[in-house]
């Protein structure tokens, strides 16, 4: 699930446009970023589904610090008052919400592996709608939200200053690299 990360942040960019670009696609996978050094560290951690072979939508994902509710908040805030001191206020609140974006997001695709609390304290139920359980229907709704995305970043670029030219060249490299990620999370890469 980066793809419809990426389409959102797309979207957010045609209304928000004192953000750049790169910012918001950092932002939309922020929590996936510091989940990798933690990942590494082996304090995070994705087993695969009981009978798979952990492809894509096939893992229980223990991003316990990272992708609880309150670590996500907490991540969140941080990063949003960095915009805003590096920008304005403004983009600092988008950033933010950008940033939780991604636990929303998840919160559909994910089984019930995310928790509320950091390190899972208290035992508290585990949050998820699992529609990777349906990793087809998953791929198709992530490829038509980056397409959306892709759409609305088209309409608000013509307008702007190098119209059309870089508008088409920035909105192609939106569909690739969303076309690519997607490729690549499918095929288990
Ligand atoms: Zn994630």
């Amino acid at each position: 699930m980066i793809t419809g990360h990426f389409g959102l942040a797309a979207a957010v960019k045609s209304g928000q446009r004192q953000v750049p670009l790169w910012a918001l696609m950092l932002a939309t996978v922020w929590l996936d970023v510091v989940f990798a050094p933690l990942y590494m560290a082996k304090i995070e951690y994705i087993v695969p589904v009981p009978g798979t072979k952990g492809g894509y939508g096939e893992g229980i994902i223990y991003a316990d610090y990272t992708h609880s509710l309150l670590g996500a908040l907490l991540i969140a805030a941080v990063t949003g008052a960095l915009a805003a001191w590096r920008w304005n206020r403004r983009s600092g609140v988008v950033i933010g919400a950008v940033v939780f974006s991604h636990w929303i997001l998840d919160l559909l695709v994910h089984r019930a592996d995310l928790p509320l609390l950091p390190g899972n304290l208290g035992g508290l139920p585990r949050l998820g709608l699992g529609l990777w359980q349906y990793p087809w229907l998953t791929a198709a709704i992530e490829g038509a939200l980056m397409l959306v995305g892709a759409l609305l970043y088209w309409r608000a670029a013509t307008g702007l200053k190098g119209g059309r030219t870089s508008a088409a060249v920035n909105t192609g490299l939106l569909v690739l690299i969303g076309a690519a990620t997607l490729a690549l999370d499918v095929a288990g890469i």
